[in-house]
């Protein structure tokens, strides 16, 4: 598959539904959240749009951390072997621990992450997406917290990548099959 320009993919999510959503669910997050410090820790590279607009919407006191993973798809739709990189991550023994990921499809790369995560011992553990591919769920897991649910096609744009392009624009598109 090419590099079609982002003028021929289809729009699945404006970017003015994203903030307008984003802004419920910070809502929701400081609600939730209320009088304790977080630690949101993000799942590097798609995560980076969606955690920048979240959380300046973010009342409570936040520290900022991130750690590495990717699927090695390259031009490919389909995920390959996980890779994982902590390197950069602090222990997080009793600190509320809120993961960040762009999307939770078959849920392998969360899975992990609370694996890792829960063996440091942190006081609280949750996750949230911006997007969640609810008919591929693998792990029986699922987000805590989620901006959209969306069928099983594959997303660029607002972060997400295909073949590391596309991460720019401004909403979220469609890739053709
Ligand atoms: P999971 O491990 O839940 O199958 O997949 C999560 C990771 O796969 C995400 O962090 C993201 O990097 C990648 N991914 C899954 N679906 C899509 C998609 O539709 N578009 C893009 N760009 N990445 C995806
Ligand atoms: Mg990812």
């Amino acid at each position: 598959m090419d590099h079609p320009p982002a003028e021929q993919l289809d729009v699945l999510l404006t970017r003015e539904r994203i903030d307008s959503r984003l802004r419920d669910l910070a809502a929701t997050i400081n609600n939730d959240y209320a009088g304790r410090e977080v630690v949101v820790v993000g799942i590097m590279s798609g995560v980076v749009v969606f955690l920048s607009d979240l959380i300046r919407g973010l009342e409570i006191p936040v520290r900022l951390e991130f750690l590495n993973a990717s699927s090695y798809r390259g031009a490919s739709t389909s995920a390959g072997e996980l890779a994982v990189d902590i390197s950069g991550l602090p222990v997080l023994t009793g600190q509320h621990v809120l993961l960040l990921d762009d999307i939770f499809d078959t849920g392998h790369t969360l899975n992990r992450m609370i694996g890792i995560i829960s063996a440091m011992q942190p006081a609280s553990l949750q996750s949230a997406v911006l997007l969640w591919k609810t008919e591929r769920n693998e792990t029986g897991l699922s987000p805590d917290y989620f901006g959209f649910e969306i069928p099983n096609k594959f997303v660029v744009g607002y972060g997400l990548d295909y073949d590391g392009l596309y991460r720019n624009l401004p909403d979220v598109r469609v890739i053709p099959e």
